[in-house]
């Protein structure tokens, strides 16, 4: 069975991916992550993210990376989302992810196209959505747990920004697949929205959904 789990930045779909994926026993790929080593790998050899050759030479990253903590900081999500405008890097990835999403026995990916180009032949197809004013806050909340000071208006005014540039572009523009079925987890705790989409899931399955 594939899942496609896709959404914006902070709506909860790497939290409901991996919950699905212990649920159902199914290996999960966080595909964002993939855009981030490139994004870290563009910045540590000070190439220019937004030219394309430049980042395209960072797609051959050490698999090493993608266990790195710095992958997971704000900065370079923001960087990620100009890398990944690039349409040819998101023909260096694509192979990596469709192959995973193939694998026997099945997979849960995330990220912002999976339902749309990587599996659209998925079994179950999530798009998970929440405000931005509560993404906002869940991110402010995370990030000054870890000691981060930032406020929360720039926390948000990065959100919009990067939802606008994911949902702008020509490639792969985040959008929700027409067979996808919609979470929004704005009014919902964690334990709630993973009740939801493994029901979802289950009513896919099932053909009932
Ligand atoms: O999901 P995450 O916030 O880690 O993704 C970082 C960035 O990578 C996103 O803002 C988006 O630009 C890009 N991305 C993408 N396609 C995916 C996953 C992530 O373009 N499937």
């Amino acid at each position: 069975m594939i899942i496609a789990v896709d959404g914006p930045a902070a709506s909860g779909k790497g939290t409901i991916a991996r919950a699905l994926a212990r649920h159902y026993g199914l290996p999960h790929l966080d595909t964002g992550l993939l855009y981030r080593a490139v994004a870290l790998t563009v910045e540590r050899l000070e190439l220019d993210p937004a030219r394309e050759a430049d980042a395209v030479a960072a797609c051959d990253f050490d698999e090493s990376l993608l266990a790195d903590p710095a992958l997971r900081s704000d900065a370079v999500g923001q960087r990620a989302s100009i890398v990944s405008a690039h349409p040819l890097v998101r023909a260096a990835l694509l192979q990596r992810q469709k192959r995973f999403a193939r694998q026997p026995g099945g997979a849960v990916l995330d990220g912002r196209d999976i339902g749309t180009v990587i599996a659209p032949d998925a079994d179950a197809k999530l798009f998970v959505k929440a405000s931005a004013h509560v993404r906002a806050t869940r991110r402010h909340k995370e990030l000054t747990g870890h000691g981060a000071d930032v406020a929360f208006d720039q926390v948000l005014a990065d959100i919009r920004a990067r939802d606008a540039r994911d949902s702008a572009r020509s490639v792969a523009p985040l959008t929700m697949a027409a067979d996808a079925a919609l979470l929004d987890t704005s009014a919902l705790t964690i334990e709630a929205s993973v009740a939801r989409a493994i029901a979802l899931v289950d009513a896919r399955v099932a053909g009932r959904g």
